[in-house]
């Protein structure tokens, strides 16, 4: 998920800004899309299935126009669980003593299952299916606290990956969990207004720019009085590393390590590792070009555009049944006359099922490939994601349950390797990392293992 968030020291019309933001973060989720918007009095929220710029046409920005606007966040929605409903789209919104609050979240609560539990029984309401909605009640309930000490006590009880952005009608909050697994960047424009959002390319949307991280760990919040800060648990720094791989837009950087550069140095450090005697580099777009630019770089075989991408092909395409599946890749994908009578390195960010990294080598050789040698800028993923990232159950994911030998068979590669583990956090650099999904050490805890039918 993306989530964005507005304050305006000055009244103004926040809703297209907020548009803005949002439609900078919609690669990080395609299902819904909402956003909530405040001038102190009035509160609105308006949200529901689609692409930003389904859900908000012009009629339904109109519906969000307050003049003298001063906070607002805003919300693109990947569902992690499957439940692609509409009662499941965010901002989430409450009503408590302190007046109405909106809540927009990145990531999963490993404990939030239990914790919910507890507050049933103690008489909670619950109206979705969301984890995000057991944050905002445990918020809610402490509302005859101050706000920011109010979800201070949340974010302690809560553990997990997370990224959130929480609006009163005067305040914008922000907060990152103490791994900071989940990204989360403050900005601020010329007139002064304030920006907190998942990615930088949000900030520079709407004419920010990038002041810095919020830290693991940390609550900040924003008043007329300023940008403050509070550190509720002392920082643990792994991030993950799917950010850099694959999630975020390559135009930024996160935690002081640019994207772009960092997959370049996957390519680079691939090369070195797992070099291959070929004609061309060609990468699987999007996702495949920075580390292919750096294999091709690193080894000096040619880089080529062998894969023409249909620029109207999105990131996902909900594809029930295996003809399906097979007929979006030839929507999003066909190859081009380089890849005739040539030896190709086809590079990737990562092999997830490995359904459709089989359909483009076949689509290669189809064209006229002679060898097709695949390399992937992740390790094998071999582990489910507990912190918001759908990389599918432990039986769906191919390396769990095959060999790098049997997986090259099933994808019809000549030669198939993954950059190392050690290799991967050598070339994104920074601190720690989160790589659960690569190794099962997963720093910010697990589900309890009745909850874990993922893993199984
Ligand atoms: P596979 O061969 O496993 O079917 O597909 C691999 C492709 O899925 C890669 O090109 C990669 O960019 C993409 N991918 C990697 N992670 C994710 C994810 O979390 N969600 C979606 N929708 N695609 C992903
Ligand atoms: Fe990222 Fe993988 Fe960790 Fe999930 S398990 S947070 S995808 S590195
Ligand atoms: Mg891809």
């Amino acid at each position: 998920c993306g989530v964005f968030g507005l304050y305006s020291p000055q009244p103004q019309d926040l809703a297209w800004l907020t548009y803005l933001g949002l439609f900078a973060l919609q690669h990080r989720g395609q299902e819904a899309a909402g956003m909530c918007v405040s001038d102190g009095e009035k509160f609105h929220v308006d949200k529901d299935l689609g692409l930003v710029t389904q859900v908000f046409d012009e009629r339904r920005l109109d519906g969000l126009r307050l003049p003298n606007a001063r906070v607002s966040i805003g919300h693109v929605r990947y569902s992690t669980t499957g439940s692609n409903l509409r009662f499941n789209a965010q901002p989430l919104t409450t009503r408590t003593n302190k007046g109405i609050l909106g809540l927009a979240h990145n990531g999963n609560f490993v404990n939030a299952r239990e914790v919910r539990g507890e507050m049933l029984m103690e008489g909670a309401l619950f109206q979705t299916t969301n984890d995000s909605e057991v944050m905002l009640n445990l918020i809610a309930r402490e509302s005859h606290m101050d706000l920011i000490e109010a979800t201070a006590g949340a974010m302690q009880q809560l553990r997990g990956g997370y990224a959130c952005v929480l609006m009163s009608r005067t305040q914008l909050i922000g907060f990152r969990d103490p791994h900071g697994v989940r990204p989360l960047v403050i900005g601020q424009r010329e007139d002064g207004t304030w920006v907190l959002a998942s990615e930088p390319c949000a900030l520079y949307a709407v004419g920010a720019r990038l002041v810095r991280d919020v830290q693991p760990g940390e609550l900040v919040w924003m008043d007329r009085d300023g940008l403050h800060s509070l550190m509720v648990e002392p920082k643990r720094p792994t991030p993950c590393s799917f950010e850099w791989i694959y999630f975020a837009r390559s135009d930024g950087e996160l935690d002081g390590v640019d994207i772009h550069a960092s997959r370049i140095r996957m390519g680079e450090q691939l090369a070195r590792e797992k070099p291959v005697d070929a004609d061309i580099v060609v990468p699987v777009p999007d996702s495949g070009i920075g580390a292919a630019i750096g294999y091709a770089r690193e080894s000096g075989i040619p880089f080529d555009y062998g894969l023409y991408k249909n620029p109207y092909a999105g990131r996902t395409f909900i594809a029930p049944t295996q003809e399906a599946r097979e007929l979006k890749v030839k929507m999003k994908l066909s190859p081009t006359s380089a890849v005739r009578g040539k030896r190709v390195i086809l590079v990737d960010d990562s092999i997830v099922r490995g359904t459709t990294s089989r359909q483009i080598v076949n689509l290669l050789r189809e064209a006229g490939a002679t060898e097709v040698h695949f390399r992937v800028s992740s390790p094998p993923i071999t582990h489910p994601c507990f912190y918001g990232i759908d990389t599918a159950a432990r039986k769906e994911l191919v390396a769990s349950t095959h060999t790098v030998e049997e997986i090259r068979d099933l994808i019809g590669a000549d030669t198939l390797a993954f950059i190392s583990e050690p290799g991967l956090r050598k070339a994104i650099g920074g601190q720690g990392l989160c790589g659960a999904c690569f190794t099962g050490e997963y720093p910010a805890g697990t589900p309890l293992l009745n909850d874990v039918d993922k893993l199984a």
